[in-house]
Formats: structure tokens, C-alpha cells, sequence
């Protein structure tokens, strides 16, 4: 993408003339990115609405026939609510369509960065294309082949080191790759809602595999290493835990295993009380979403963070899922997802098989929407207590934190949280 002023200022005559020329086919072979100056708010919503599009296309591409009627309706329906293009002879859409094409490209960049993400970005808009070709009339393909041009171009990958320059845009393109789309779960409603007595119940029947995975290590081990506390923990202060609470769970595990009272309060107490936003900057830490937690850090021997559908060896996913009395043929779809690489969808499945419901009815992608929808499902809230303690639920926000995370999206005032963050890991080498 090009943020030339002087290209900015050709395309923008072009603008003020015929929008049709700009834009003559609801369908787009994205052959040049955008050149116009794209105003950093609708930047990031238009971003944002293109992934939750590509999400609902991996949804339904993996519930449906792609060519289905529901397939199409649902596709419809989505690209409808998100202002996409969704007729091919819709007239006087080029809000649409302009919308279409820059959203394309900033996720491009976002997405062409690893391997990884290049093949999921390719596989949602071929997906995507391929829907929209299929519903052309047979003129409109005619001209829209005629219109395009088909020869490969090298890959997006080698604008970055210009993009990587604007201080501006790099964070947000960073957390667009890594990013989930939905509430952030860092709201003190349901602070002081769990007890720790229910910890082990709700890790067998509410928690995702990821989290049962690091509950049962720290329990086999008194320990987690650095990366299996911090999604661990952030988790845990989701679903409800107060500061109180997160220090007496975590004092409690580690001092049954090798490290004392006083080696814990002066080393670990710290990092919970700031994770909490009690220390240091006074970040109040949202819990990882799936994205991040299947994309960074990766968990290396005597770990036990990351996402299992992604990082364990398929074997030992297998074996896990029979210990948890998952049926053979219910094993077999989730590791089929698993090797289709859609963890998320794979994390669905195990929902749907260990609440006994043939749909989840929502698209996973984060942890603790898991838990909360687990919880409904088991009708949990009456399982919780009722009221507050009033001294558990001291940690109110400080101004300052409040408006830093009062946007719950990815933002780069989460970029910023993120830097912090890794700032604190650096401070605890400690294992
Ligand atoms: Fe955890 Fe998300 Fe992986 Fe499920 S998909 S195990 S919730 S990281």
C-alpha cells in the first residue's frame, strides 16, 4: 500500500470525477492497492470488519457445503450487517466497495508476515471470492475476467519495510494479526464471583482445553513456568478472581512444591499484584485471547501455555482427549480440524462434545467467552455466589487505567499494554 502524498493527490482527482471508474465491479481482483490517504479510525473499523468477515467465512466453510443455500444466505446476511458488497448488480455501493478494497489490503499486510497467517488470510478470501464469483450472472463474470488481470504480482510481504517505518501503523497491522474481535473480558463484573474451592470442578466441566491443560500442571507440579502463569493468571482474573484471591491460589500451589513463602512474596506476589495493575505502570491486564495465544510465544519443553489443538503433537492430543472420555469419532473430527489448522473451530468441537450440544452457537475466540458460555450452558451462575465480597473486590481502576482500557478492541493502547507486558516478563527471568 502506498502513502505517497503525490499519488494521494492524483487518486483523489480521480475521486472527485466518476466513482463508477474507480470501482466499476462489486467483485474485486484487489489488482492495486488503495493510494488515497486513509484516515487512521476508518483504518482500523474497516480492518476490524474485514476480520470478523473472514472469521465467519472459516465458520461456515467448515459447517456447510460452501455452495449451499444456508452456506450463501448466511454469507449474505454477514456481508449485509458488515456494509460489504453483496449484489453483484447492487447499484451506487461504492462506499461498499471502497470499503472492500482498502480492508483487503490493510489485512494483507497484517496478515502477510508469517507463514502461518498468510495461508489462513489466503484460504478465507479465495473462500470469499470464490462465493462472490459464483453468485455473478454469467455476463458479469464475462466482464469482470475481461476487466482483471491475472498475472501474479510478488507478494505484499515486500511493502513492509516502508509500512514498518510508520510508527503509527505497525502496531496496528502487529495486533490485527493477532487479534479477536469481541468484548476483552478485563470487566470487574464477575469479580469475586468464584470461590477457590470451585477451581477444580470448573476446570473439568467450564474450562478450554488450554486452561484445564495449565490448572492440572500446576496442580501435578506446585509451579508454572513464566508463560503458563500469564495466560494462567490472566485467565483466572477473567473468570472472576480478585487480587486476593489470585495471591492466596497461587502462594498456596507454589509453596507445595520448591519455592518458600518468602521467596514467593518477594518474587511472584509481585507480578500478580501487577498484572492486576497494582504494580509498576498500573496496567490492568486483559486475559489472551485465542489468537495470541495460538500465534506468539510459542511453548517450548517444560511448558505448559499455548493452545493445545495447536501446539501438542496430534498424538498426544489424542491421547489427552481419550483420557478425557472424549468419544473415538469425536476425536477423529477434532483432529481433523486440528489439521485443517482451525484450532478455534477445533476448540468449538470439544465445547459441543463435552456439553453434549450439537451446536455451539457462537464463533470461539477467546478463552474466557469459552468459560462464560460454558457456564451458561450449565446453567453456572446459580453454581456462583451471590454476592461480593466487599474486600475481594477492592481493585478499582485508576483513572488513568480506566481510560487506557476502556476500548476493548485491538488497539494500539493494547499494543502499548502488550510492550508493558513483555516489560514484565523481562523483569521476572525467574522460571
Ligand atoms: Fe484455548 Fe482458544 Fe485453544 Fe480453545 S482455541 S484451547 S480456548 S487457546
Amino acid at each position: 500500500m502506498e502513502f505517497s502524498s503525490g499519488r494521494a493527490r492524483q487518486k483523489h482527482s480521480r475521486l472527485g470525477g466518476d466513482r463508477r471508474e474507480l470501482y466499476p465491479h462489486s467483485l474485486q481482483f484487489y489488482l492495486e492497492p488503495p493510494t488515497e490517504n486513509v484516515p487512521l479510525v476508518e483504518f482500523e473499523s474497516f480492518a476490524i470488519d474485514r476480520l470478523k468477515l473472514l472469521k465467519v467465512v472459516e465458520n461456515l466453510g467448515v459447517s456447510y457445503v460452501r455452495s449451499s443455500e444456508p452456506y450463501r444466505t448466511k454469507l449474505e446476511s454477514e456481508l449485509r450487517k458488515l456494509k460489504f458488497p453483496y449484489r453483484a448488480l447492487a447499484e451506487d455501493d461504492y462506499e461498499a466497495r471502497r470499503k472492500d478494497h482498502i480492508s483487503h489490503f490493510i489485512l494483507r499486510l497484517a496478515y502477510c508476515q508469517s507463514e502461518d497467517l498468510r495461508r489462513w488470510f489466503l484460504q478465507q478470501e479465495m473462500d470469499l471470492l470464490r462465493y462472490r464469483f459464483n453468485e455473478l450472472t454469467d455476463g458479469l463474470r464475462q466482464k469482470f475476467l475481461e476487466h482483471v488481470n491475472l498475472s501474479f504480482e510478488a507478494l505484499t510481504a515486500r511493502s513492509l519495510p516502508s509500512i514498518q517505518s510508520d510508527e503509527r501503523l505497525q502496531p496496528l497491522l502487529n495486533h490485527l494479526s493477532h487479534s479477536y474481535v469481541g468484548p476483552d473480558y478485563s470487566v470487574q463484573k464477575n469479580t469475586g464471583k468464584i470461590s477457590l474451592e470451585q477451581i477444580d470442578a470448573l476446570s473439568v466441566k467450564s474450562f478450554p482445553l488450554c486452561m484445564r491443560q495449565l490448572h492440572k500442571a500446576l496442580r501435578d507440579n506446585h509451579h508454572l513456568r513464566h508463560g503458563g502463569r500469564m495466560q494462567y493468571g490472566l485467565f483466572l482474573k477473567g473468570i472472576g478472581l480478585t487480587l486476593e484471591q489470585a495471591l492466596e491460589f497461587w502462594k498456596k500451589e507454589f509453596i507445595r512444591g520448591k519455592v518458600d513463602a518468602d521467596k514467593f512474596d518477594k518474587g511472584y506476589a509481585y507480578s500478580i499484584r501487577h498484572s492486576y495493575g497494582k504494580e509498576g505502570k498500573r496496567t490492568d491486564y486483559t486475559p489472551y485471547s485465542c489468537m495470541k495465544i495460538i500465534m506468539s510465544n510459542p511453548p517450548s519443553q517444560g511448558d505448559y501455555h499455548g493452545c493445545p489443538f495447536r501446539h501438542s503433537d496430534p498424538e498426544l492430543l489424542k491421547q489427552k482427549l481419550q483420557s478425557y472420555k472424549i468419544p473415538p469419532s469425536g476425536i477423529t473430527q477434532i483432529l481433523e480440524l486440528v489439521k485443517g489448522m482451525h484450532y478455534h473451530l477445533a476448540c468449538q468441537k470439544y465445547f459441543e462434545l463435552t456439553h453434549d450440544v450439537d451446536d455451539v452457537g457462537f464463533s470461539l475466540n477467546h478463552p474466557n467467552q469459552y468459560f462464560a458460555e460454558s457456564q451458561r450452558q450449565l446453567g453456572g451462575g446459580r453454581e456462583q455466589k451471590k454476592e461480593l465480597s466487599n474486600s475481594g473486590n477492592s481493585q478499582q481502576k485508576s483513572n488513568s487505567q480506566e481510560s487506557m482500557n476502556s476500548n476493548s478492541t485491538p488497539t494500539s493502547s493494547n499494543t502499548t499494554a502488550d510492550a508493558e507486558l513483555e516489560g514484565l516478563e523481562a523483569y521476572f527471568t525467574e522460571d
